[in-house]
């Protein structure tokens, strides 16, 4: 196996024992990819990934085109929505997919999450918007989270979860926390009465850093 593909597998290992030691997953759902560099291709964790103990040889190495280049453990069903985002997105480099459970509060209700805190507009590109209803596994569902996307890293998934787009796994890992961290103090602060949202109006300042750092368009 050549240097970069080994690299990429043991970077979704990192990525998987993280976003599960925080919380963001529960056993077998949810998924990572990392894309292939300059290639039509990409690496993602097999349908029910192990997140306590993945293994790099458990990883699939699948291309754009749903070929899957080393046989054995079948790939996430969720892959369409994976390819579907790196051929839109020159930048992203890797996708996280949880159904943790404040974003999921927000998925079910069907609202999307406002700006309230500035790291939003740095990491995020703002808020996050909910997608329309697609079924999981589909192209649709794919299609209707670049759509609700716009030029943000995340979008929550109608009645599913949320997935966060980055420049590597690191942004990716962060992201997810930060957008789970988001969730929990809104959904709590909603409970209690009226939230206060920020507008970006006069904050260009963040939102240029997230263009030149963290855009994944
Ligand atoms: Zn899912």
């Amino acid at each position: 196996m050549n240097k970069s593909i080994s690299k990429i597998k043991n970077q979704i290992c990192w990525a998987s024992k993280e976003i599960y030691q925080r919380g963001l997953v529960n056993m077998g759902e949810g998924n990572i990819s990392l894309r292939v560099e300059g290639k039509e291709e990409m690496i993602i964790t097999p349908s029910g990934n192990n997140y306590l103990n993945p293994l790099p040889e458990d990883m699939v190495h699948i291309t754009f085109e749903d070929k899957t280049l080393i046989m054995g453990k079948k790939p996430s069903s969720e892959y369409n929505f994976h390819r579907m985002i790196y051929q839109e997105r020159s930048r992203a480099k890797c996708i996280i997919h949880t159904h943790s459970t404040y974003a999921s509060i927000l998925a079910v209700q069907r609202l999307s999450l406002p700006i309230i805190f500035e790291e939003m507009l740095v990491f995020l590109g703002g808020g996050v918007p909910c997608s329309a209803y697609a079924p999981t596994g589909t192209g649709e569902l794919g299609k209707k989270a670049l759509e609700a996307m716009g030029k943000q890293n995340a979008v929550i998934l109608a009645n599913h979860g949320f997935l966060i787009v980055g420049r590597n796994a690191e942004h990716c890992v962060f992201g997810a926390q930060l957008v789970e961290k988001m969730a929990k103090i809104y959904v709590t602060s909603i409970s209690m009465g009226k939230v206060y949202e920020i507008s970006e109006e006069n904050l260009s300042n963040l939102t240029d850093r997230f263009k030149e750092e963290f855009s994944t368009i």
